[in-house]
Order: C-alpha cells, then structure tokens, then sequence
C-alpha cells in the first residue's frame, strides 16, 4: 500500500503528539497508559475526522464540488471538522443534525459543536431521530445539484473507505513514533461509532503486521453488529489500497459494554472518565466518545483486563467542544 497514491490535503497537524500518563498510571496502579493527541489536529479544536476530511476533501476539490454535504447527530464533532475543513477551502457546506437524545435545552441545542458549526459559516437543518440519514442527505443533495451545485455528499463520520485511509495514515505515524521512540506498544484502545476509525487502524496495523491488539470501544451498536461494520469497511479500504485480504474477522474487536442507555447519553462511568483525565492529566474527554472510550479503558484496567507490565496507547479522538453542549451532565459540579 502506498498512500501518496490518494488526493489528499495537508491541513491536520501532524504527526500528533504521544504522551505518557504519568498520574493516571500511577491512580490505577499500571499498567504504563500513553496517549495518541488526535483531539490536536488543529481544525477548529480538533478530532479524528480531520484525517479521513485530508483525504475526502481532497477527492472533493479534485471533483470541482463547491459545496459538501454530511450529517450527524446535533453535537456532531465530524459535522464541525466538516465545516471548518470546507470553511479553509473556501467551499460551501451544509449539515443535517439528528436529534438522537431528545434533549431540549439550549446548551445541546445550539452551544459546543452547534455553535461552532455556525461561526464557520455552515447551514444546518434537523432531523427527527430514527430516519435513514444518508438517505435525507442525499435527498438534499439531489435537490442542490437540480439548481445546478457540484456537491460532494460525505457520510456519517466521514466513514467510507477514502475517509477511513486517514486512518491507515495515523497507524503508520504511530508505529513510526513508536519505533523512534523504541517504544513497545501491547494494546491499543480507542472510541468507535461510525468505524472509519478503526478500519483504518486496522488495515494499517494488519498491513504493516505489527502484531498489535486493538481494541474499539462502542458508543452505539450492539457488539456483532459494530464488529460487522467496522470488519466490512476494512475489507473494503484494504481493497482500495492493493492489499485485500490483510484483515480477518478475528481482528475486529470491539467492547460495547460502555454505551449506558444510548448514543450520546453520558453514563456515570463516561462522567467519572471525563473528571479522572481533567484532574489527573489536564485532558478534556467528550461525553459521547472518547468519555465511553475511556471508561472502558479505566474499567477494563481494574478487572485485570492488561498485565501490569503493558503498555497501552489510548487513541484520544477528540470531541471536547462538545462538553459545552453537555453542561446538564455536569450539574453536580455546577451547582
Ligand atoms: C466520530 C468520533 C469517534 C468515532 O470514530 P468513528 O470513526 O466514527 O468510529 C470517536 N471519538 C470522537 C470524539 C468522534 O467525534
């Protein structure tokens, strides 16, 4: 696999940074936690979509669109990477938000990502939950090219096989770091919901054969399902890159023992994640990904999950902008 062969834009800082977690190490008593900095790629506070928009957008330009289209829940943080991304190109971009919690209050509504959408320039509607989004996106989107737009229609989380090489490309930036650093790694953990992510992870992991678990812990689907998805997305970026075939099923992990009662709801052990990283590290989690990436990775640790002489990389994949959306689950601290 070659992945200079792919349109791609150089926008996202890179190569992220990878940090030892001194104080959270020590409060669970190992094993050795590292952090990947993928909430630092720069655009508009940052996140994992920024590398699969490297090369979505780039294909987008490369198809002279002046306007792109996706959608995702109402504090979507791929909605305002997508914003900022078309905002530094100069390109239109148009949001449908699905209201996935029910949640009335102005602060989810209209504050964190919402707000951030906005000052970037982008249009947004809503949608009731339960509809077959891509389908209302590419509704719209037929209706925009009938009044003659070029518009370039990107999927939920940015995750098809072009958006999911931005992930093969940050595996081979931390194997890379690592081998540098002659840092072994034994696991990595992170957050998964639309499985862009970890497809990618995986097809690079597998490509490079670097024999390193990996581990997605879910936000939304059941276990076989998120394990489906994530596994027929791999098989198909893998096609795209000339090595199909490196990912077998068994590869695909996933534990979605941390949803709590649903996308985009806070369990308790997603709060007590969000307040361990704040206090003990300095490092904002979300409340509907790396917040439940998180809590997995913490109770995972104290069940005895890892050995003590392990050491993990957590893939810290953004979100933190969406914390001013969630203020209600931090009433406790509020007042
Ligand atoms: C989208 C997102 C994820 C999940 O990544 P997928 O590629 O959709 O599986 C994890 N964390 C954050 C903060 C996200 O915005």
């Amino acid at each position: 696999m070659h992945l200079a062969r792919f349109p791609r834009l150089h926008l996202a800082h890179l190569p992220t940074p990878l940090e030892k977690l001194d104080r959270l190490t020590r409060e669970l008593g190992g094993p050795e936690i590292w952090i990947k900095r993928d909430d630092c790629t720069g655009l508009s506070t940052g996140g994992n979509k920024t590398r699969k928009l490297e090369f979505l957008m780039a294909e987008a330009q490369q198809q002279g669109a002046d306007i792109v289209i996706t959608q995702g829940a109402t504090q979507s943080n791929h909605a305002r990477q997508t914003a900022a991304f078309a905002a530094k190109l100069g390109m239109g971009c148009h949001l449908l938000l699905e209201d996935r919690t029910g949640y009335e209050d102005r602060n989810y509504r209209f504050s964190g990502n919402v707000l951030l959408d906005l000052l970037h320039g982008a249009t947004t509607e809503r949608r009731e939950s339960g509809l077959d989004m891509n389908a209302e996106m590419e509704a719209v989107a037929d209706g925009m090219r009938a009044s003659g737009k070029n518009v370039y229609t990107i999927p939920g989380g940015g995750s098809n096989p072009t958006g999911a090489l931005g992930y093969v490309n940050c595996a081979l930036e931390l194997i890379a770091q690592a081998n540098a650093q002659s840092l072994r790694i034994d696991h990595i953990v992170h957050a998964t919901g639309s499985a862009g992510t970890q497809a990618g992870l995986v097809v690079g992991l597998k490509a490079m054969n670097a024999n390193i678990p990996l581990l997605g812990i879910g936000v939304r689907a059941p276990k076989e399902a998120q394990e489906n998805n994530v596994y027929a997305l791999a098989q198909t970026t893998a096609e795209k890159l000339g090595c199909a075939g490196v990912v077998r099923r068994d590869d695909v992990v996933a534990n979605t023992d941390y949803v709590g009662e649903g996308y985009g709801l806070p369990a308790p052990s997603t709060i007590e994640a969000i307040k361990m990283f704040s206090q003990l590290e300095s490092i904002l989690l979300d409340p509907v990904y790396s917040g439940k990436g998180a809590a997995g990775l913490i109770d995972l640790i104290r069940k005895g999950r890892f050995s003590k002489n392990d050491r993990i990389v957590f893939l810290h994949t953004g979100g933190s902008a969406a914390l001013f959306g969630y203020t209600q689950a931090f009433d406790d601290l509020i007042g």
